[in-house]
């Protein structure tokens, strides 16, 4: 079986690119050269020495004690959450700037709606001088003040999207009106394995860094660089589509992926995509989406910004259709408390992102001896206030 894209852009039934017409240049000319432009020894050159140097790579991997000691089995984190900007954003942005530059040009938009990507671009977009626009719903730049502010403090341009339900999705659609008028000079950073081909198989590319680094530290840990199981949490699926990319050919390794279960998968305000969702084409790329019977987006809903997208990326729809990996879900509720736990546990506050990940172990029933590894997405400092107001500290 074959987990990776295609030479047309597909994994399996699943990918493609599904774009306007006036965007077809911008993509096509990405597609054209993104292979040959990651794999010059150039490139590699920079991109490993901004992963050390700037976003601190490797990140640890982490036995942590008292959790394995808790479920009976030995647990990995991996420390996602020590990156510069803290989480795993910043390894697509890094790989995406220097991309951008070596196909001249000079602008960077990107959209965003909790804010992270928006901050993990422009950040990238200082480190380079590069003219940097974020598009985010009107009612998000309310909502993320602090993120808003990091951004305008490196010099982006937070632009609002005022139509629609101004959030997300509006500020999507202002950056592709952006990117079709600007097809020159800009290039588009999604944040995350969605969008068009070439974009989910190039940014779990620069995410697979994240497996890359799992393997050569297990193997120094434990003998083995093959674990029983491996968790992430899913959003788009990027710090999965990392975590898991050099695991897809070890049949030994089982894959898990966590979804955002909301208030539960029956309740009405949930993001879980792979159980209510159903086959169709979202933000240029044919996936697995939640939908109603017309076609009409659903509007998600999780606790964690993060994980409240109505998709996943082509190639979890693949890996969910082929049962190459095993998709879950977790709720607010079990995921407050996991992060809680790792807490009290480890003295790690995470992502609530992360948490959802995290939740699922309480599901599981461990054999003596077993090796797990969790992607440890990103750290909860953003999180602190719904932290504050779900436990009442
Ligand atoms: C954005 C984010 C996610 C979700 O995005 P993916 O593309 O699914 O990884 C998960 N964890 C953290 C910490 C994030 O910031």
């Amino acid at each position: 079986m074959n987990y990776h894209v295609n030479e047309k852009g597909y994994y399996g039934d699943f990918g493609g690119a599904y774009i306007p017409e006036m965007l077809y240049p911008n993509v096509e000319e990405l597609r054209q050269k993104y292979l040959d432009i990651m794999n010059s020894a150039d490139f590699k050159k920079e991109f490993d020495q901004l992963l050390k140097d700037y976003v601190g790579r490797p990140s640890p991997l982490y036995l942590a004690n008292r959790l394995s000691e808790k479920y009976g089995a030995n647990i990995f984190l991996k420390r996602e959450d020590l990156n510069h900007t803290g989480a795993h954003k910043i390894n697509n942005t890094v790989g995406q700037i220097l991309l951008a530059e070596r196909l001249g040009k000079k602008r960077i938009i990107a959209e965003t709606g909790a804010g992270q990507h928006g901050v993990a671009t422009a950040t990238v977009c200082a480190l380079k001088g590069l003219e940097c626009v974020v598009y985010m719903g009107e009612i998000d730049i309310e909502r993320q003040a602090p993120n808003v502010a990091r951004m305008k403090m490196m010099g982006a341009t937070v632009v609002a999207a005022t139509s629609g339900s101004k959030t997300l999705k509006d500020a999507t659609n202002e950056a592709m009106r952006d990117w079709i008028n600007n097809p020159v000079d800009t290039h588009y950073i999604i944040g995350s394995v969605v969008g068009p081909h070439p974009y989910p198989d190039m940014v779990a590319r620069f995410q697979s860094i994240i497996s890359e680094e799992t393997r050569r530290q297990l193997k120094e840990h434990t003998g083995s660089e093959s674990p029983d199981y491996v968790l992430a949490c899913v959003g788009g699926g990027s710090n999965a589509a990392g975590m898991f990319y050099h695991f897809l050919d070890d049949q030994h390794a089982k894959l898990i992926a966590v979804e955002a279960a909301g208030h539960g998968v029956n309740s009405g305000e949930s993001a879980a995509t792979t159980i209510l969702g159903k086959e169709g084409v979202l933000h240029g790329s044919r996936s697995i989406l939640m939908q109603t019977d017309d076609g009409q987006v659903i509007e998600p809903y999780s606790i964690s910004a993060g994980l409240d997208y109505p998709g996943i990326g082509p190639q979890h729809a693949h890996l969910f259709k082929t049962r190459r990996a095993e998709y879950v879900c977790a709720t607010d509720d079990e995921a407050m408390q996991a992060g809680l736990l790792l807490a009290k546990l480890e003295g790690i506050i995470p992502a609530i992102e992360s948490s959802h990940a995290l939740a699922h172990l309480e599901k599981m029933n461990f054999k003596k001896g077993e090796t797990v590894v969790i992607c440890l997405s990103g750290r909860g400092d953003k999180d602190l206030n719904t932290y504050m107001k779900y436990f009442n500290l």
